[in-house]
């Protein structure tokens, strides 16, 4: 795998635990909104691949978890060996995914090098490709979350409240997915770094939190494990 970013110590990316957070550039998707257009798009300096290990085992003891998160690090032919060397490390590990790729996910879990997965579940189905672009599909999301269900794996679901999602999409999507055990709903914040077409799109202003917590009480109707972060 190739990383282009890194966040040595983080407090929110593995619940409960101290992480590393390591970006892998390019995605699958086209979110409007995406945080990290950078790294999806014209990402140009990648970190040195010996570093990143000098720095994983001089940390041993220190941190409690390696965070794969993106762009979209299921594009990575070797991401299953890439996870079974933090394991060896003694490294809890964590895959941060949009879903898209349920054949890989099969294969970490066959694997088992993976402790815990985060998976974006972004729109409602029939509105999937309007948010994060047109080769998106949410039945390949949902099939992912079913492995996950099936498999006993620990993981959770994650939903960037941007404006466009009325609190009907909200109940859409909680619908759509199986019971998870943790829902996490994450305030939308203006990208700084965005397409010149999204311009009408990302000036729509956000949901106050408030205006979240409101329609995190309707969503738990149907997701009673909604955690809100913010
Ligand atoms: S899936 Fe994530 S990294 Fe990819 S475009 Fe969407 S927000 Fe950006």
């Amino acid at each position: 795998m190739i990383f282009a970013g890194i966040v040595k110590t983080s407090l929110i990316d593995y619940p409960g635990k101290i992480a590393t957070v390591l970006f892998a550039p390019g995605c699958n998707y086209n979110c409007f909104y995406c945080h990290n257009r950078s790294l999806i798009e014209d990402f140009t300096e990648l970190l040195d691949q010996d570093e990143i290990d000098d720095y994983l085992i001089r940390r041993q003891g220190l941190i409690d978890a390696v965070v794969i998160s993106g762009g979209e690090p299921t594009l990575y032919n070797d991401i299953i060996p890439f996870f079974s060397k933090i394991r060896d490390l003694g490294y809890l590990t964590k895959l941060d995914t949009n879903g898209s790729n349920p054949g890989v996910i099969r294969r970490l879990i066959a694997a088992n090098v993976v402790d815990y997965y985060a998976v974006d579940y972004k729109a409602p189905k029939d509105r999937y490709q309007e948010i994060c672009g047109e080769d998106a599909d949410a039945n390949k999301v949902l099939a992912t979350i079913d492995l996950l269900i099936q498999f006993h794996q620990d993981f959770e679901i994650r939903t960037t409240v941007v404006p466009q999602l009325s609190l009907e999409d909200l109940v859409q999507m909680a619908k759509e997915m199986p019971l998870v055990p943790r829902y996490v709903l994450n305030p939308y914040r203006i990208p700084k770094k965005y397409q010149p077409c999204d311009q009408d799109r990302i000036d729509v202003p956000p949901y106050s939190e408030k205006q979240i917590a409101e329609f995190s009480e309707t969503v738990k109707l149907y997701q009673p494990n909604v955690v809100l972060m913010f």
